[in-house]
């Protein structure tokens, strides 16, 4: 079906359906197109501005989809548990590579930085646990690892 912009003698635009634009031809010739306003039956195609078609559609804007964490190679096909390793093992690597060793001397060290009295920068060492309990007790933000200190 093709729809045709038609015009009357009286000025009237309307449209009409045809199945092609020889079914208009023939519909015209046998004046059954009337006008549904004035019943005239003297009618002509219009050009329509509004099915103009200029080629391809514009390309339409996808709606932005949430972005979702995309897993990485390795961590596909392993199970929760082992990446949650991995990202353990990688996070103490950080820290570990990133802190500076002031070994036994953790405690004073951390003391020093929690005291403004040694620039803050990321340490790591050895603390009993008392000297840890000492050094939570204070409110010093000290994390144990569940691994020894490594040494480079
Ligand atoms: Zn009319």
């Amino acid at each position: 079906m093709i729809v045709f912009d038609l015009l009357c003698s009286g000025g009237h635009r309307f449209e009409g359906w045809f199945g092609s634009a020889a079914d208009f031809s023939s519909q015209k010739e046998r004046r059954l197109l009337s006008c549904p306003s004035c019943g005239s039956v003297s009618v002509e195609r219009v050009p329509s501005a509004s099915r103009v078609n200029f080629g391809a559609p514009e390309p339409k804007a996808l709606p932005a989809k949430p972005q979702q964490p995309q897993p990485t190679p390795e961590m596909q096909g392993k199970d929760p548990f082992a990446i949650a390793q991995m990202l353990y093992s990688r996070m103490l690597d950080e820290m570990l590579t990133k802190s500076e060793d002031v070994g036994k001397q953790f405690p004073a060290e951390a003391r020093k930085i929690f005291y403004q009295e040694a620039p803050a920068r990321p340490i790591r060492g050895e603390a009993t646990q008392q000297e840890h309990d000492e050094l939570a007790e204070e409110g010093i933000p000290v994390l144990r690892l569940p691994v020894p200190p490594r040494l480079n």
